[in-house]
């Protein structure tokens, strides 16, 4: 039989929980893949050894001195892989010519601009990298259908309501017939937590999730819930539904990863074990299926699937982003925003964890909504979101160890 092509992959935030297992299924299957650049924030150890294995034509480190780190070392170790820097060194590996895949899992709002150059690139974009539909949703949708760019979810619920919509969902007749989407959330590690214990948990407590191992920010939105907020805002861009379409149920298994409801009583799930190679794999090899290295399912050992309503008064944030959607506007970037500068305080143990809610729904009240049409206005509204929450954080009504 004929060799397969070979498809050229980039991975942005290689270095990351998302780019690891990414680069785990291209191992897998290195007849199919080939991987043309690798990137990272400022991580020379990890990134130096990923271009040993995977010899990529470009790095690209974000940081400038970690990029002239890596390059003395890549030079030590005779490796041929040049090095890049930069939000533009960022953005050309998005947009080589000779690349077919981009994987987007960079982590927050630093994703955006890489994100969208390998949409207006017109690559096949697989989306890890929420924050950048969160914050641009509107446009960033627009110029993926502009540039006939081909977007794959790789968010495990958005993953999963893609395999389970139908085939003709584009064309009004396939919409028609769904009713609603329900993303599944584990609820994280304090979902039965007494509320007191709550306002002492620490930055250590809330990145042990029970069942993802993940990145430092996405642990802790698990764990306030702002990622089903934010994946809820995300749902309604990818799939162009009104928020009172997308509904939140938790299943602490996490073995069932979303559901869609159809019209005539039909619910179709897509389940499997907990691990982000099995959406990572399918955006890589869509249509088509390749071993991801994931372990078959076994449903005697799952045993049972248990299912609740979110608690609203333990998971504020879940409101939030419910309430920025239907206000729209730059409500959902300001909201995004204030909440990257609000985990990262926790994680350095600047504010309480009860206080990130607090936080987001404060800057949110203090901002005024303008339209988020255009970059200019949602990159303006993003840096006056952070401006205002880093204020915010300097007053003396929030610290560690305030409640
Ligand atoms: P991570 O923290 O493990 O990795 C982040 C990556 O981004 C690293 O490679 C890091 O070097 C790079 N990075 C960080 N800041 C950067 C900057 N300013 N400029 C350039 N690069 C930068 O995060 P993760 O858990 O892999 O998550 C990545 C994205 O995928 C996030 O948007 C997250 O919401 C999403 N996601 C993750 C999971 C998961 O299971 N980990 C699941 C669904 C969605
Ligand atoms: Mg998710």
């Amino acid at each position: 039989s004929e060799p397969l092509p070979v498809q050229m992959i980039t991975v942005l935030g290689a270095t990351g929980s998302i780019g690891q297992s990414t680069l785990d299924v291209v191992r897998r299957n290195s007849d199919r893949y080939r991987v043309f650049a690798l990137t990272a924030n400022a991580q020379v150890d990890r990134l130096h050894q990923q271009c040993l294995e995977f010899s990529p034509r470009f790095a690209v480190m974000a940081d400038p001195v970690a990029a002239g780190c890596l390059r003395q070392r890549l030079r030590e170790s005779g490796c041929a892989t040049e090095v890049l820097t930069g939000t533009e060194g960022l953005r050309q590996v998005a947009a080589d010519a000779e690349v077919e895949l981009v994987m987007a899992a960079i982590v927050g709002a630093a994703g955006l601009l890489p994100t969208l150059a390998a949409v207006e690139a017109g690559k096949r974009v697989l989306l890890a990298n929420k924050e950048s539909l969160v914050m641009a949703g509107a446009l960033f949708m627009e110029s993926v259908s502009r540039h006939n760019a081909c977007l794959l979810p790789i968010d495990s619920e958005h993953n999963a309501i893609y395999q389970c919509l139908p085939h003709n969902y584009a064309e009004p007749e396939g919409r028609a017939g769904v009713r609603r989407i329900l993303l599944t959330a584990s609820g994280g590690p304090f979902r039965t937590t007494d509320l007191e214990s709550l306002r002492r948990v620490t930055p250590e407590q809330a990145c042990a999730h029970p069942n993802w191992p993940m990145g430092r920010k996405i642990s802790v939105d698990s764990a306030t819930m702002m990622n089903k907020g934010l994946e809820a805002i995300e749902a309604c861009w990818l799939f162009d539904l009104p928020v009172s379409q997308v509904e939140v149920v938790i299943h602490p298994q996490s073995v069932i990863h979303s559901l869609v409801d159809y019209l005539d009583g039909s619910v179709l799930a897509q389940m499997g074990n907990p691990d982000m190679r099995t959406p990572i794999a399918y955006g890589m090899a869509w249509p088509e299926r390749i071993d991801s290295g994931v372990e078959p399912l076994d449903l005697v050992k799952v045993g049972r699937l248990d299912f609740e309503a979110p608690d609203r008064v333990r998971f504020p944030c879940l409101q939030l982003a419910f309430d920025a959607v239907a206000t729209g506007g730059t409500s959902m970037v300001t909201l995004n925003a204030a909440n990257e500068v609000a985990v990262d305080a926790f994680l350095n143990r600047q504010l309480g964890f009860c206080q990130i809610a607090e936080l987001n729904r404060e800057v949110l009240e203090q901002l005024v909504v303008q339209p988020a049409d255009s970059l200019e206005q949602v990159l303006e509204a993003d840096r006056l979101a952070r401006d205002r929450a880093g204020q915010l954080l300097r007053s003396d009504r929030f610290g560690w160890g305030i409640c």
